[in-house]
């Protein structure tokens, strides 16, 4: 498994207090991405899945809260044999595990079976503008979204609001979301900032991205309008 960045974070990752792995590689390339040093597939630091295990195992006095371990990058699920491996390594340990993940991955319901906590993406309800954007369409990220309503599993979706990219139409999104059972899911919005911009070797087209105090409450207005619920983290 190959990693960028390693290190504990509370609350932002999933819940309590948890041991967070940034996974190298990501098959998305948004030009707003706080990590762009996780983007490529090369790079990182090498671990087997024993390693981690290991490392997992020794830092549990330090899981308080509810916590554990999260995958995220990068793209989690760009390395799903390992993830998968891992994830079943840290089950038989009874460790809490979390993963983010951009949505894209075919294996998503394969990888669900090993996972406590879910955290996905959702940028765009359109996906020639997402594919504009990211260079990457939607239709595997809808499919695995109506997956997890289907499955009953807790879902936790993340929205990152980009002026420019998707805050056009709050509608466009709950009306998608509505049409399911999202009686297990969450939504949470994610302001755009810009802390990632100085680690861009590439140059950094976003502009004007930032979303003001009353977008974002348009959003929350119109989620709540159409029954889906929004947590903060
Ligand atoms: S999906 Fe996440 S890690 Fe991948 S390019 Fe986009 S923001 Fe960066």
């Amino acid at each position: 498994m190959r990693i960028f960045q390693k290190g504990f974070n509370f609350g932002q990752d999933g819940p309590g207090n948890r041991l967070v792995y940034h996974l190298q590689g990501c098959n998305m390339r948004c030009i707003w991405c706080s990590n762009p040093e996780g983007m490529s597939f090369g790079g990182g630091t090498e671990y087997s899945p024993e390693e981690i295990e290991k490392e997992c195992i020794r830092s549990k006095m330090m899981f308080f809260s509810g916590g554990g371990v999260t995958f995220t990058g990068g793209e989690a699920t760009a390395q799903a044999d390992d993830l998968l491996e891992v994830l079943r390594k840290l089950r038989n340990a009874d460790i809490h595990t979390c993963i983010e993940t951009n949505g894209t991955s075919t294996r998503l319901a394969e990888l669900l079976e090993y996972i406590d906590y879910l955290i996905m993406d959702f940028k765009h309800y359109d996906s020639d503008t997402l594919k504009k954007y990211t260079g990457v369409g939607n239709e595997q990220i809808k499919k695995n979204f109506e997956m997890l309503c289907q499955s009953g599993r807790q879902a936790h979706i993340r929205i990152p609001l980009i002026n420019g990219v998707n805050t056009g139409s709050p509608q466009g999104f709950a009306e998608y979301f509505s049409r399911y059972d999202t009686g297990n899911v969450v939504f949470e919005f994610l302001c755009y900032h810009e802390y990632g911009k100085d680690k861009w070797t590439e140059e950094y087209k976003m502009e004007n991205g930032f979303v003001s105090k009353e977008k974002l409450q348009e959003f929350i207005a119109v989620f709540k309008e159409y029954g889906l619920k929004i947590v903060t983290t």
